[in-house]
């Protein structure tokens, strides 16, 4: 195991957060990691695990140990199932994109992933990571065992039948229960989704959302970007291909392949670097750079293996806020929020990303209960974000929308408490797994309170 004293503080990636742990260790496996956290402690330092710092949020930061999972990447067992899934147990700081090369070699696939891949396993369901797809859940509903670290090194196994409370606080809490080792997930055979991007006026995307023909529940996974300032949404219609489909490769002509590329990294690296700079510079000119950008992009259809998809890279740092609010409030919302970006004339060179979930059943997952749609805004790094981010959390607030717990938000435990009905079952398993509080941090302090 590496153990260091570290002079060199730690940043997140969206360069929001900085820590300066008095003690990092990267154990290589899970005997190292009880020990070390054991050892931490019983030295009186609290901890934390961080996977790959992408939450915009303190969840990670620490002033006691920091603990990389980097060490480990081990794929543990493959089990097929019955009814045609397999549970698979890899190591919890398991990158994502690893995780989906394995799984493609394996002939496997993860049933929905969100839109990057640079997260460990543990991080993206500790803070409730989704995609989208009206009949989905988030990444925590796909997990079917944990193996966690207590504070005294001791490590349990839980899932839904044995330990079954350890599990719920576990498989989406923030590592609130302890530092997950392993995780199993349940996945499916590997398949290929039938990806078309159809930009589409904001006013009928909005008004097609709906119905059992709507663009929602007629998609497998359906999501759209909306460029603050234009009456543009580009929508994404992303289906699954069974092995009867023709899955002919419509990318078409080489250029028209480069076009495709060019084009994904324009929207979904905001508007290139080179947008973003100009518009930081010369804020006024935004809304013309949004309305060139949305005008510039053109329908595509394509087919590729799933992870492929779903992930793209991101190479323009941002900062986020993502709030999750009943289905039926989002155009309302999404209404609220375009008047208040019109009103103030807010420079936002980033498009609005709405995506969709089923509701679910784990305690602490934004779609806890209730049909869900996220709403996530996004402001160019080097531009201020905290008028515009105000803004739309109140106008959240006005539905009860849940924030993302990876992303920006100033919400306390009372006001998440009455958000979330399981919330006091979670705090009661907290205080029986780690009554002193070594798992703490002042975000989780903030977020689920203090012990
Ligand atoms: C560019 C970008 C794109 C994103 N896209 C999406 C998206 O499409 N959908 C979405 O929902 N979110 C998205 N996110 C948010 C991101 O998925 C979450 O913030 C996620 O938590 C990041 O994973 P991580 O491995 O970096 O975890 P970190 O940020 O390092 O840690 C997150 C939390 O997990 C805890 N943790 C880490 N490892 C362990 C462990 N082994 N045991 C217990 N706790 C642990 C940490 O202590 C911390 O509380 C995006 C973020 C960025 C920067």
């Amino acid at each position: 195991m590496t153990t260091q004293h570290a002079d060199t503080p730690w940043t997140n990636w969206a360069r929001t957060e900085t820590a300066r742990p008095a003690r990092r260790a990267t154990p290589r496996d899970e005997a190292e990691l009880a020990t070390a956290v054991r050892e931490a402690a019983g030295a009186g330092l609290r901890v934390r695990a961080v996977g790959a710092g992408h939450s915009f949020t303190g969840a990670a930061v620490t002033d006691g140990l920091m603990l990389s999972l980097d060490a480990m990447r081990r794929v543990h067992a493959v089990v097929p199932q019955a009814d045609g899934t397999t549970l698979v147990t890899v190591d919890a700081g398991t990158r994502l994109h690893d995780l989906n090369a394995t799984l493609d070699r394996l002939g496997l696939a993860m049933r929905n992933l969100g839109d990057i891949a640079y997260q460990s396993v543990a991080g993206a369901i500790s803070t409730g990571t989704h995609g989208t797809g009206a009949r989905l859940g988030g990444l925590a509903t796909q997990v079917r065992g944990v193996r966690v670290v207590g504070p005294d090194g001791t490590v349990r196994e839980a899932d839904a039948t044995h330990e079954p409370e350890l599990f719920e606080a576990s498989r989406l809490g923030l590592g609130q229960t302890g530092v997950l080792s392993t995780v199993t997930l349940e996945v499916v055979p590997a398949y290929l989704l039938h990806a078309r991007e159809v930009p589409l006026p904001l006013d009928e995307a909005l008004a097609r959302l709906d119905g059992p023909d709507g663009l929602v529940e007629s998609n497998d996974h359906f999501e759209f970007y909306w460029f603050p300032g234009t009456t543009t949404a580009l929508t994404k219609q992303n289906n699954r291909l069974g092995p009867d489909d023709d899955a002919t490769d419509r990318s078409g002509t080489p250029a028209a392949r480069v076009r495709r590329w060019l084009e994904r990294d324009l929207v979904e690296n905001g508007v290139l670097g080179a947008f973003e700079r100009t518009a930081s510079l010369v804020p006024r000119a935004t809304p013309r750079l949004n309305r060139v950008l949305a005008a510039a992009i053109s329908a595509r259809d394509f087919v590729a293996p799933s992870h492929r998809v779903f992930v793209s890279p991101r190479r323009v740092r941002f900062r986020e806020m993502e709030y999750a609010v009943p289905r039926h409030t989002l155009v309302d919302v999404l209404r609220e929020v375009d008047a208040w970006l019109r009103s103030t004339g807010e420079p936002v060179p980033f498009p609005v990303e709405v995506r969709f979930a089923a509701a679910d059943d784990v305690w602490l997952s934004t779609a806890h209960g209730r049909e869900t749609a996220y709403v996530a805004v996004h402001q160019y790094a080097r531009m201020d974000h905290t008028r515009y981010f105000a803004a739309v959390e109140a106008i959240m607030a006005s539905v009860g929308g849940r924030p993302h717990w990876g992303k920006m938000n100033t919400l306390d435990a009372e006001r998440l408490g009455a958000l979330y009905p399981r919330f006091e079952d979670f705090r009661q398993v907290r205080k029986e797994h780690d009554p002193e509080g070594v798992f703490a941090n002042p975000y989780t302090d903030r977020v689920i309170g203090p012990r």
